[in-house]
């Protein structure tokens, strides 16, 4: 696996590399990352990964300082799934001067959800994930369903953009007890991983209660909100949305999703399940 640290000598690297599939991640890689690495593999030619914590995505006060550095960990995971090129920029080589061109997601897709949560995180997102699809020009590039309002904001931007690139996403990758693999995960106290995997088992009580017939989608927002309460958790939001805009879903919507984001401690854990 090559490494380049300058946006000059991947462009170089890259040259004639035939069809450029992209994992971009800020690093600390799991199970997940490395799914969508083998995933890519079996969409081009040429598997470009990029590590970079975005700090344009983190608000004041939120965890930039301490998210998990762990280069040379990564790197050889990298190699073991077999990806070719591997982009980690310095913050001064992606953001030489402040960034004044940004990305702005539309209102309806950055201040629901996560965005009501995390305002301007959405806008720091697609900004950086523009720079980079600059810096590397893939031909495709995978996102996880982890992260499903990012998936939605990413594809909803090349969409508009004309961007020539195929946006493809990636199943979430779970530990054996349900939880979704996250690089916050990691952050958890031993009595709080063991409590963890709760937020997985209320989103799949929701999911059960709707392919049930149940379309009462605030008493079931409620009801799982409070069952996380009483677990000492405080939730930002448990939501049943349609998939397409992730806008409220009404009783005869189908293709729906059920979306939370829910602190226990100070750990901020996000998960969703299909309907
Ligand atoms: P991150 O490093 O958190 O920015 O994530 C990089 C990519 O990995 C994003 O597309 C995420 O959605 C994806 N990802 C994170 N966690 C998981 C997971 N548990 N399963 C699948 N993909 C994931």
């Amino acid at each position: 696996m090559q490494i380049h640290e300058t946006i000059a000598a991947t462009r170089v690297a890259l040259k004639n590399a035939g069809r450029i599939v992209f994992v971009p991640t800020m690093g600390n890689l799991h199970e997940g990352h490395i799914a969508l690495m083998k995933q890519a593999r079996q969409h081009g030619d040429c598997v470009v990964a990029s590590i970079f914590v975005n700090r344009l995505q983190f608000r004041p006060g939120e965890d930039f300082d301490k998210y998990p550095r762990t280069f040379n960990a990564d790197g050889e995971k990298l190699v073991e799934a077999g990806v070719d090129h591997l982009f980690a920029p310095s913050e001064i080589e992606l953001y030489p001067t402040p960034q004044r061109y940004v990305i702005e997601p539309p209102l309806e897709h950055a201040t629901i959800l996560e965005g009501e949560f995390r305002p301007g995180h959405f806008c720091g997102v697609a900004t950086v994930v523009m720079k980079l699809f600059g810096v590397v020009q893939p031909h495709a590039a995978l996102f996880g369903k982890k992260d499903y309002q990012q998936f939605m904001v990413l594809s909803a931007m090349v969409r508009e953009f004309s961007l020539p690139i195929e946006i493809i996403p990636g199943e979430t990758v779970r530990a054996a007890d349900g939880l979704a693999l996250s690089s916050r995960n990691g952050y958890l106290s031993p009595a709080e991983r063991a409590e963890a995997p709760r937020l997985h088992r209320v989103l799949t009580k929701v999911v059960a209660a709707v392919r049930g017939g149940n379309r009462d989608f605030t008493a079931l927002e409620s009801n799982a909100k409070t069952e996380l309460q009483a677990h000492g958790w405080i939730p930002d939001y448990v939501a049943v949305r349609r998939r397409l805009d992730l806008q409220s879903a009404s009783a005869s919507d189908n293709s729906l999703v059920v979306l939370a984001a829910a602190r226990l401690g100070t750990t901020r854990l996000i998960d969703n399940l299909e309907i």
